[in-house]
């Protein structure tokens, strides 16, 4: 019997890198997507305190066999889309356009039902799926709990308005995230619009748009005007024709919870995106700590429901507690299986809130293509001299090996938008001359992610040098 770190780590509900880190010290390096056997399982899991009978009965066992899908099993799926950018440049009405557009275009109606994504029909009948939270902060916090459930990022631009600060760390977001990117510069209808501007200093970020020559797609639009809707979606088609986007739609399904609410009438309810499976009324299921059986599903036109394959967005009752968003989704047996998986879940998250975690350095050992090491950091500095020359120094600590990526960097305090950021990619916050706001400081409580303050340059190129070169490990 095998599995994957991965598959572990989200069943022991640690960081994938912490395993990895583990298991390098245990003499076996491994990276993040390959499998370990029992045996290797169970020292780690006793390594990381947790109770081996339980958790290989109740949750290391819930299906190890077809964790990997094969690949003739795989079917394409619609892509996942979150909208994100600074305030007011027009995120909900961009969503509420696009949605209203899908509605007017005669699809199938009902009434539309606000349950935290919604599908739009595309006229060649494939389907693109919106996450109707926009915003960083609920795409790195899912993130940060491991569910990366977004394959293509729109960032929204007012033409007006230009690059703001929260359009910058939608950027960053995104780039630490590794999603594609699709640039909706909005408000085009306005007179005092710019459209060429923003694509000027999109270049000071490094995100050069076709316009431009690069391989960004850029598009015009007016949310209010509703013009320009069918090219945005058109180039959401195109990103997730190159993405390949595939799942196996014919296993127990699997998910992860993107809203959640105490509903009067209808007790708990929870917003499941489907990620791989269909999930059916009947379905018995873990979801975090709680569980049930699928009692009913309503769609995005409030339409019930008696199946829903990946990338579908369904509202599910018949949960026995709220789940958290971000929280996984897991179908299984039968009801004792799904009380003791959700039991062992509630333990471990009982105790995630009583000890400390270390930080983790989640992007290092590189699910991307590239071998090279990373170490992620987000440097915040009192003036703009001090970020450029720390972002130089840093960058010239890089080596084939290993290298330092930086997250963010920026003038001012160290705010609870930095933690996010950090807390996602298991990155320490780096403060030049400036310290944490109080939000700040209680989001790190909960998060773990670790400040350091330094006043001088190079003590603080030491230290990452020294990080990097604990990063390296042993040597294999
Ligand atoms: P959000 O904070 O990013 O979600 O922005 P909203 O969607 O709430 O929009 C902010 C304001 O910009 C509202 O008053 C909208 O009516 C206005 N707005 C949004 N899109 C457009 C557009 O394409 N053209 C114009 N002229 N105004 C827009």
């Amino acid at each position: 019997e095998a599995i994957t770190v991965q598959e572990l780590a989200k069943r022991m509900g640690e960081r994938g890198a912490d395993l990895v880190k583990a298991l390098f010290k245990m003499g076996t390096p491994v990276t993040i997507t390959e499998t370990i056997d029992q045996d290797t399982a169970e020292l780690l899991i006793e390594e990381f305190g947790h109770r081996i009978n339980r958790v290989s009965e109740a949750d290391v066992d819930i299906d190890t066999s077809t964790d990997v899908d094969p690949a003739d099993t795989l079917k394409p799926r619609p892509p996942v889309v979150t909208i994100m950018g600074h305030v007011d440049h027009g995120k909900t009405s961009l969503l509420d356009a696009i949605r209203g557009a899908s509605v007017q275009s005669g699809e199938a109606g009902g009434i539309t039902q606000h349950i935290g994504a919604y599908q739009v029909q595309l006229p060649d009948k494939s389907k693109v799926t919106f996450l109707d939270t926009p915003g960083h902060e609920a795409f790195s916090e899912m993130r940060a709990r491991g569910a990366n459930v977004t394959d293509i990022v729109i960032l929204v631009v007012a033409a007006d308005d230009g690059l703001r600060p929260q359009t910058i760390e939608a950027i960053n977001h995104t780039k630490a995230a590794g999603v594609p990117m699709i640039v909706a510069i909005n408000k085009v209808d306005k007179p005092e619009a710019k459209p060429q501007k923003v694509r000027e200093e999109l270049l000071q970020h490094e995100i050069i748009v076709e316009d431009m020559g690069g391989d960004v797609q850029d598009v015009e639009v007016s949310a209010t005007k509703k013009t320009g809707l069918d090219k945005l979606l058109e180039a959401i088609q195109l990103q997730a024709e190159i993405l390949e986007l595939k799942a196996n739609p014919d296993r127990a399904a699997e998910g992860t919870v993107i809203e959640a609410k105490l509903d009067k009438g209808r007790g708990p309810l929870a917003t499941v995106l489907v990620q791989r499976g269909t999930l059916r009324v009947g379905d018995v299921f873990v979801a975090g700590a709680s569980s049930g059986k699928v009692r009913a599903m309503i769609n995005d036109k409030g339409q019930q429901i008696k199946e829903a394959g990946p990338s579908f967005p369904v509202e599910v009752l018949g949960l026995s507690a709220v789940p958290s968003a971000g929280d996984p989704f897991t179908v299984v047996e039968n009801e004792a299986r799904a009380r003791e998986v959700a039991d062992y879940r509630k333990g471990v998250l009982d105790k995630k809130r009583t000890t400390a975690a270390p930080v983790s350095v989640e992007n290092m050992f590189a699910t991307h293509a590239s071998t090279i090491k990373e170490v992620p950091v987000v440097i915040k500095a009192d003036v703009q001299g001090s970020v450029e020359a720390i972002v130089h120094a840093l960058n010239r600590l890089s080596t084939d090996e290993v290298r330092v990526r930086i997250l963010n960097s920026g003038v001012g305090a160290i705010t609870e938008s930095d933690v996010t950021l950090a807390s996602a990619s298991g990155a320490p916050i780096i403060g030049f001359n400036v310290r944490p706001n109080a939000k700040a400081r209680e989001a790190a409580n909960r998060t773990k992610v670790e400040f350091r303050y330094y006043d001088v340059i190079y003590h603080l190129t030491d230290w990452v040098k020294g990080a990097m070169e604990g990063e390296l490990g042993p040597e294999i």
